[in-house]
């Protein structure tokens, strides 16, 4: 099968923090856990990987990425001209744009408050607004940071059936994520990032059940 996106020889410097990456693929219908405690370079990579940080070193090849920041900026409109904003950007008619958000509205959840100003959203609802936003530009790739870190169970779990759901319609979805157990329910396939190093990377069940590396299992023995 072919990579949806591939990525060679990464290698990236910030003051003192450096990021390598020789090899990084995704593939149709995976998702890809990028593991790692805070400051191991999980935000670094899905920039470079997304186009939004200009690479150092190496290359990135790929479809049609969608990057969703650890806190996605709303608009100070309402959740459904949110939601089309990203459909307006590419040109496609307004009425029409809002008919499609407004199906992805009802498919997160958030039919009842697509007239509703955006700020009033509940922290859980913002992200799966913004979640829905992404997902309307149809990305062949989603790069997606930290989406649950604040959310409380409920919303967790939406989001998570979202992000099943995004796989299986065959896109590849990129997870960074220190939520071990979250990464257990989803991933297929874990990226260990340890120090902007690239320790492990295995099938998620391998990883999970025998870590070969000591410091992926000192991280899953909370020990880093
Ligand atoms: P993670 O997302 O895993 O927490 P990051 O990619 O955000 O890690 O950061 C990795 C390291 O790079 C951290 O030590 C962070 O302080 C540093 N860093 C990231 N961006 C910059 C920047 N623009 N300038 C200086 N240091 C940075
Ligand atoms: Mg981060």
């Amino acid at each position: 099968m072919r990579p949806l996106l591939e990525a060679e020889g990464l290698r990236h410097r910030v003051g003192g923090f450096g990021l390598e990456v020789a090899r990084f693929q995704v593939f149709p219908g995976e998702i890809l856990a990028v593991l790692g405690p805070s400051g191991s370079g999980k935000t670094t990579l899905l920039r470079l990987l997304s186009g939004l940080l200009p690479l150092q070193a190496g290359r990135v090849e790929g479809g049609l990425r969608a990057y969703l920041p650890q806190n996605p900026p709303l608009l100070r409109r309402s959740v459904l001209e949110n939601a089309a904003f990203g459909l307006y950007l590419k040109g496609v008619p307004r009425k029409e744009a809002r008919k499609r958000a407004e199906a992805l509205l009802s498919r997160v959840g958030l039919k009842d408050k697509a007239r509703q100003p955006a700020h009033l959203l509940s922290g859980g609802e913002a992200v799966r607004l913004a979640l829905a936003r992404t997902l309307l530009v149809e990305p062949e790739v989603l790069l997606l940071d930290e989406p649950t870190a604040s959310l409380d169970p409920g919303n967790t779990a939406q989001i998570e059936a979202l992000l099943r759901e995004a796989a299986g319609e065959g896109r590849g979805v990129v997870l960074a994520t220190h939520d071990l157990f979250q990464a257990r329910r989803l991933a297929h396939r874990v990226l260990f990032l340890y120090l902007g190093e690239a320790v492990e990377e295995a099938p998620a069940e391998r990883f999970f059940q025998a870590p070969k590396d000591p410091r992926s299992r000192a991280f899953l023995e909370g020990r880093l």
